[in-house]
C-alpha cells in the first residue's frame, strides 16, 4: 500500500536503520543522507520516510511532505556551504532511477555546467 514499508526497498531500510547511511539530516517526515557512490564533491539524498515510488507520486499523494524535501535538499545544501547545488529526481528505470523510493538527488561542490546529462 502507498506509504507503507516495503520489504524490498533499501530506502526503508535505511529509514528503519537497518541498513547504515551517513544521515546529515533528520525531520519527522524525512532524511538526508549521503550517496554511497558519489558522483560530485556533495552528493545527497532527501528522501520522505514514507514510501511512494517515485517524487511525482509523493507530490500527488503527499504535497506537503514532497514540499519538505525541497525545504531540507536547500538546507542541507547550506550546511554543506553550497551556494549554488542542483537537484535531480530521476523517475523511471529509463531515466536512472534504481531505488524506487522518492528521492531527491543533492549535487554540488564542483562546476555543474557541462550541460545536464
Ligand atoms: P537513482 O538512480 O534511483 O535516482 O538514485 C539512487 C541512488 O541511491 C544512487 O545514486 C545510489 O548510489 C544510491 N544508493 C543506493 N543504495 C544505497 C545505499 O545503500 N546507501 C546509500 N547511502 N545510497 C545508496
Amino acid at each position: 500500500m502507498a506509504g507503507e514499508p516495503q520489504a524490498d526497498c533499501v530506502f526503508c531500510k535505511i529509514v528503519s536503520g537497518d541498513i547504515p547511511a551517513t544521515v546529515v539530516r533528520r525531520t519527522d517526515r524525512t532524511l538526508t543522507f549521503r550517496d554511497i557512490n558519489p558522483q560530485a564533491p556533495t552528493h545527497l539524498l532527501v528522501i520522505p520516510r514514507v514510501h511512494h515510488p517515485n517524487a511525482a507520486e509523493l507530490a500527488a499523494a503527499e504535497p506537503g511532505i514532497a514540499a519538505e524535501l525541497l525545504v531540507e535538499a536547500g538546507a542541507a545544501a547550506g550546511d554543506d556551504g553550497l551556494e549554488s547545488y542542483r537537484l535531480i529526481f530521476n523517475t523511471g528505470a529509463d531515466a536512472g532511477q534504481t531505488v524506487f523510493h522518492a528521492h531527491v538527488h543533492v549535487l554540488g561542490g564542483k562546476p555543474l555546467t557541462e550541460g545536464l546529462v
